[in-house]
């Protein structure tokens, strides 16, 4: 999950990357980080969920840019007129941006993961509460601040809506670079036909891993080719350096997932269909 931090994940930076937040990031070493192993033995059925369905509204032509992070691919949002309630939300939230996680292999780009097994990426919708907090910043390090939808990403058919992001991969190779998005791109139409999902209490998955989201993952995949994850990998990453000639050069993003955390206790629950 989100942000603007430098830290990244990636290829060598991989194994050690995660290690290295607990000192720099103190939020890291609570009890509720994200992501975790959902465990389908151990889900909670709570009919409170489906008190108020959870629900969504938004705006394809506010989704305005796309930006190299460092980390991977961000799609930049202006949030008026978007909004997330219902389900085990008690706010509105706003969405502020999206972004994507992904691995070297078809099983290693998820974050969160079901019994052990993973997928080949994990896109992340990201809203603050609009009710509580006057800013992202402000609610991204506060208590209820965040509720991100995760959906996971399997290899399957070409993908459309994806499309008209991983045709623009290549006009941001570089960190930092950034460009608008001549298609509108509609952030429900990465959303499951099936709204099936899994809820509990996390955090942010990158530094500075603040205890502030709700998270909601949808139970079904949706599909997405295999080319279009390889474009994925064609993104530079400014902090992770290969050594090329005995010069050090950036390297790809071909890795951007925190391993999963301990569930120390939380619950993780799900509406009773
Ligand atoms: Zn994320």
């Amino acid at each position: 999950m989100p942000y603007s931090s430098a830290v990244t994940l990636t290829s060598a930076a991989n194994k050690q990357g995660p290690n290295v937040w607990l000192k720099a990031f103190p939020h890291a070493a609570g009890k509720m980080q994200s992501p975790v192993d959902i465990k389908t033995s151990l889900v909670t059925q709570d009919p409170q969920l489906l008190q108020r369905p959870l629900s969504w509204t938004y705006v394809p032509k506010n989704c305005k840019s796309l930006l190299n992070t460092g980390e991977g691919w961000k799609v930049v949002v202006e949030g008026q007129d978007s909004c997330l309630t219902g389900g085990p939300l008690e706010h509105s939230y706003q969405l502020v941006q999206f972004h994507c996680h992904w691995g070297k292999c078809c099983n290693t780009g998820s974050e969160h993961t079901i019994d052990g097994k993973g997928y080949a990426a994990e896109l992340h919708l990201v809203h603050w509460n609009v009710d509580l907090y006057n800013s992202v910043e402000e609610a991204l390090a506060s208590p209820k601040g965040l509720a991100v939808i995760g959906i996971f990403f399997q290899v399957g058919k070409h993908n459309d809506e994806l499309m008209k992001i991983t045709n623009l991969l290549h006009d941001i190779a570089n960190k930092g670079e950034e460009c608008s998005l001549p298609k509108e791109v509609d952030p429900a139409g990465f959303i499951p036909e099936a709204h099936d999902y899994w809820t509990y209490e996390g955090s942010l998955t990158t530094p500075p891993c603040h205890e502030s989201v709700t998270w909601i993952v949808f139970k079904k995949p949706i599909e997405v080719s295999e080319e279009q994850l390889e474009k994925f990998k064609c993104l530079y990453s400014s902090t992770v350096k290969a050594i090329v000639n005995g010069e050090p050069v950036p390297g790809k993003v071909i890795q951007n997932v925190r391993p999963t955390q301990p569930l120390n206790g939380r619950i993780i629950r799900e509406a009773p269909y």
